[in-house]
């Protein structure tokens, strides 16, 4: 394996809009959960790993201290190559945080800033504001840590094309490396579902949320910040090491409470509740829920589903490589299909969504389902 996902699900606030795995931190028992979580990562085998990639909920809600335990533990078990990122919110990345990511060797940090727009970000339920967006970058210049994201939503309740427009200017001056930047998908479960059902509640319909898609698109590119996946858009060097191994269908470790992983013929889930992940790692030493095997046409459709969502698409010569037969054997007829309606190209042996399939991504990806 060559990356590490590992899951933090404490969080300070809950926020509107929220269907992660994560409780409010208040009361819940973090020191078990992290000796829990190291007892989970000590049952993998010391090794070298490209990248680690420490998530949540929101790993910056822990301590001090608390951070200090699991990465030292981290650190000492795994050696980071490439790629430590860590994310953050930005009322909580403090100075003394900030050591502690340093000393380890975090050297890329995910910053949940959601939106610029102090009046947003109350609807959003977020703890921080505008200013602690700007000490949090201030912070980690400061320290070094250039090599940051800045994490975005649009399409949000209330929200205007003027408020992509601010968004892009402090863009331009923050510079950050990189950008994702999602439309916000209302879930089950949350607030603002209930919201929009009690009809207390609106955001803007599909053909609104593809203006500002464009725009956010249009404007990031011309900020140089070219997209090479959906949601995600860099400077040269810096697209997410990480992410790209999700969207190129590669094996990595996921550990923590509901994580998953995937070992390159099966995925497998981690317990969700905070308690049963603690329990059953004391009292059964896994915390393992399910394991899918996967058949060879859930792997073609997940390489497909996966690889398509990055500009450059899926290679051919990838497909052929990993599976053994060419990529036409599988989807000849789906591909022909594809690319006569202008949804799909193939060019230079890959084959990548057009500019029409992307506004359409979810109904392309199902017409590769075997
Ligand atoms: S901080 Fe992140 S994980 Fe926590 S509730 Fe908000 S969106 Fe969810």
């Amino acid at each position: 394996m060559d990356s590490m996902y590992v899951h933090i699900p404490f969080c300070n606030r809950i926020c509107t809009y929220c269907d992660f795995n994560k409780v409010l931190i208040k009361n819940q028992p973090v020191d078990e959960y992290i000796d829990a979580l190291i007892k989970e990562l000590g049952q993998y085998d010391k090794q070298h790993l490209k990248t680690i990639y420490v998530g949540g909920g929101t790993p910056t809600a822990l301590t001090v201290s608390q951070l200090d335990r699991l990465l030292k533990f981290m650190t000492e078990h795994f050696t980071v190559t490439d790629e430590f990122t860590f994310e953050a919110n930005p009322d909580e990345l403090t100075t003394e945080k900030l050591d502690v990511l340093n000393h380890y060797g975090v050297n890329r940090v995910s910053l949940g800033v959601q939106t610029f727009n102090n009046d947003l970000l109350k609807v959003l339920g977020r703890t921080h504001n505008f200013d602690d967006i700007f000490k949090s970058v201030n912070h980690l210049e400061k320290i070094g840590l250039t090599n940051y994201s800045l994490d975005l939503m649009y399409n949000l309740p209330g929200e205007t094309f003027d408020d992509i427009d601010m968004s892009l200017k402090y863009v331009k001056e923050l510079q950050p490396k990189h950008i994702s930047w999602y439309s916000l998908i209302i879930e089950p479960h949350t607030v603002f579902y209930n919201k929009i059902r009690q009809g207390t509640m609106s955001i803007a319909g599909s053909l609104e949320e593809g203006e500002k898609y464009d725009k956010v698109i249009a404007g990031l590119d011309a900020l140089g910040y070219p997209q090479y996946e959906i949601s995600n858009f860099a400077k040269s060097e810096y697209e997410s090491m990480h992410n790209k191994t999700y969207w190129l269908n590669e094996p990595y470790i996921g550990a923590g409470a509901g994580s998953h992983g995937y070992t390159g013929s099966a995925r497998y889930y981690n317990i969700k509740p905070v308690t049963h992940y603690i329990n059953n790692m004391n009292e059964q030493g896994s915390v393992v829920k399910e394991q899918l095997e996967l058949t060879k046409n859930d792997q073609y459709e997940e390489e497909m589903f996966l690889g398509l969502r990055l500009n450059k698409g899926v290679s051919e010569v990838r497909f052929n490589e990993k599976y053994g037969l060419p990529v036409d054997a599988v989807y000849g007829d789906v591909l022909k299909k594809l690319t006569e309606k202008n949804l799909l190209k193939r060019k230079a042996g890959h084959i990548y969504l057009t500019e029409a399939g992307r506004m359409i991504g979810n109904d392309v990806f199902m017409e590769f389902l075997l």
